[in-house]
């Protein structure tokens, strides 16, 4: 990550965590969805991310649990690929998208409603009465590799 993707970074983290870390101008604008996207792409997958977050703040000696570098690493990730990269289907009665999740803990994949929460625990279940069970703790947006590793990257619709 280069110096200046850093900024964009931490602007970004300033904007959404009350914990503000220092940048360099000083000024206080709002990145750019086009700059933010920039500054991620690096980043394969929310948990890579959700490292990176934590080093930022470990560098200037903030405190951050890193459940919550997770949660803003998983609102980064959302806003940089609006498009839902993840997504299985569509969820007619809510108009979500299904995503692939993967939870952080146990690394159980799972399948999430962007929009209800509503949960599966196999993309084949959408639209059956077999909802998960279990509602998942906290969750990762994994890397293509994980799930063509998974075995789940046929279910992805790239509409
Ligand atoms: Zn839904």
């Amino acid at each position: 990550m280069d110096t200046e993707d850093k900024e964009i970074l931490k602007l970004y983290l300033n904007k959404h965590n009350f914990i503000i870390l220092p940048t360099n101008n000083g000024l206080y604008y709002e990145p750019t969805y086009e700059r933010v996207e920039r500054a991620l792409k690096n980043f394969n997958g929310s948990y890579a991310l959700a490292l990176e977050i934590q080093k930022l703040y470990d560098f200037y000696e903030k405190k951050i649990a890193f459940e919550k570098c997770i949660q803003l690493a998983n609102r980064m990730w959302s806003y940089a690929h609006p498009y839902f990269p993840n997504k299985v289907a569509w969820h007619e009665g809510c108009q979500g998208w299904f995503e692939i999740w993967k939870e952080v803990k146990t690394n159980i994949f799972f399948i999430e409603c962007s929009e209800c929460s509503l949960q599966f625990n196999h993309p084949e279940d959408i639209g059956s009465s077999e909802t998960s069970e279990i509602a998942r703790d906290l969750s990762v947006f994994p890397t293509v590799n994980e799930i063509k590793d998974h075995g789940w990257y046929k279910y992805i619709t790239h509409t």
